[in-house]
């Protein structure tokens, strides 16, 4: 059999290789952290999950797949496991998702299908949505919640342990703790070369097909292989915050002004930067603790070694307090500066492609053929937590060349993320330019 490689195991490479492995592909995943992930974009215990979008959203459509995905897996383990009771309730927590628009993007709005999904979703203007929800909203903005299964928070360090845990039980190797150091192709087999980081010794490892899932990273790793992929993908950082309502402050809260805040989380403002928050911890009787941060405060990495221990700069921490205190007042809950905790705050890696949709996609070698015996899954930035499992679909239909009767949706979807002439080539870079 075969021998695939995935290089990078976050939340994309887990899922590549579990997909994999589900239909008995032969399977070594490497990792660079050790089982204990703490540094990529798939760190903590929360993301948005929602399917809240257009006719036929690509994005919906891989949030959904990703839910039949997990079911599909917990199936597995739960068969291999009879003991052990694996459910969907350990990854998803299902909560109304509050969307906060400009009324300006009011044509935007129109096209999520209300009338359609009335139980679903519903928006209020700011005249009714105190009424309706609990929240005063500025007069130019539009508030929409949508209430649906599994839509509120995903938990990524659950799902990959039980990714990993699918992927060993299926026979596929998660080599922890060791880094790609370079990949070539050398009469039609790839080459990869591995460094074992605990004793930093370096070997070879070849197989015919290879998946690069390397996050921020992907750059790197390409840069023999396909070096036209600084102009596809960059590393950007983007702070996180994780603040609480001190608990002497929360508990003079009424109930009222508590349901209204758990209501509201999580938050995702598409005004301006993007202000996002959601609930990261949560303990009985006590002030749960709140991660938030700007999708669009996104910057330039230097150095993506170093920006794990970096400080992130005052000013990001400064804009993400005061929207948080914007939310609260939002809620008609008002607090003062040093009734806000900040529990911690760090810098947090994205990848993003030039056009800032994702790409599951062949990578074309450097000099300009297509090789369908690669591929990549990248530029995920702030939304791919939610379709991780329908992009690994993706990749592994890429790689093994299945998927007999694809629905519309799959082939639509396939074009948006897999085709790496719409991909690519977008925002006019032309071929002539990538090599
Ligand atoms: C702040 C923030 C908020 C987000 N919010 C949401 C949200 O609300 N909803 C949502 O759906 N999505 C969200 N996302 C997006 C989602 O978390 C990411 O899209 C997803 O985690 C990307 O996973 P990945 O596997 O591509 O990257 P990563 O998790 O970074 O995985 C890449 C892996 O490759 C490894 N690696 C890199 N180079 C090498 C090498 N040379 N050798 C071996 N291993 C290597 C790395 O160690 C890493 O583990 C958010 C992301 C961030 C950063």
């Amino acid at each position: 059999m075969e021998k695939i490689v995935v290089i990078g195991g976050g939340l994309m490479g887990s899922s590549v290789a579990w997909k994999l492995v589900d239909r008995d592909a032969k399977v070594v995943m490497i990792e660079q952290q050790g089982q204990n992930y703490f540094k990529g974009s798939s760190i903590g215990n929360t993301r948005i999950a929602r399917s809240l979008g257009p006719k036929k959203d690509v994005f919906s459509y891989a949030h959904n797949k990703t839910i039949q995905e997990v079911t599909r897996l917990l199936e597995y383990l739960n068969e291999e496991e009879p003991k052990q009771q694996h459910t969907i309730d350990e990854i998803y927590s299902t909560s109304p998702v509050s969307y906060l628009y400009h009324k300006n993007e009011y044509a935007k709005i129109e096209k999520l299908r209300f009338k359609k999904q009335k139980k679903d979703f519903n928006r209020a203007s700011p005249s009714s949505s105190f009424r309706k929800f609990g929240m005063s909203i500025p007069d130019d903005t539009i508030l929409v919640r949508e209430k649906r299964q599994y839509s509120g928070t995903l938990n990524p360090t659950e799902l990959l342990k039980k990714l990993r845990s699918g992927i060993e039980k299926k026979g596929g190797e998660i080599k922890y703790e060791h880094q790609v150091v370079g990949l070539v192709k050398k009469d039609d087999i790839f080459e990869v070369s591995v460094l074992n980081m605990k004793t930093q010794k370096n070997h070879k490892l070849k197989a015919k097909k290879v998946v690069v899932c390397s996050g921020a990273y992907t750059v790197n790793v390409l840069k023999e292989f396909a070096p036209y992929f600084n102009k596809i993908i960059s590393p950007k950082k983007v702070v996180l915050s994780f603040f609480k309502i001190t608990d002497d402050r929360y508990g003079q809260l009424s109930e009222v002004e508590k349901e209204a805040l758990f209501n509201s989380l999580p938050f995702f403002s598409q005004i301006k930067q993007e202000y996002f928050a959601m609930i990261s911890e949560l303990k009985e009787g006590v002030s749960p603790i709140i991660k938030a941060g700007g999708h669009q405060r996104r910057r330039n990495i230097h150095d993506l070694e170093k920006i794990w221990d970096e400080k992130p700069q005052k000013k990001e921490l400064k804009w993400i307090k005061k929207q948080f205190k914007k939310h609260l007042e939002m809620l008609e809950i008002y607090v003062s500066k040093k009734d806000i905790e900040e529990v911690k705050s760090y810098n947090c890696v994205y990848s993003e492609t030039r056009t800032k949709t994702p790409i599951v996609t062949h990578i074309f070698n450097k000099y300009g053929v297509l090789d369908t015996n690669i591929a990549v899954v990248g530029g995920m930035s702030g939304i791919g937590a939610k379709g991780c499992l329908c992009y690994g679909l993706l990749a592994s239909d890429l790689l093994l060349g299945k998927n007999d009767k694809p629905d519309k949706m799959y082939k639509k979807m396939t074009k948006a993320f897999g085709n790496p002439s719409v991909n690519l080539y977008t925002k006019r870079i032309k071929p002539g330019r990538l090599f």
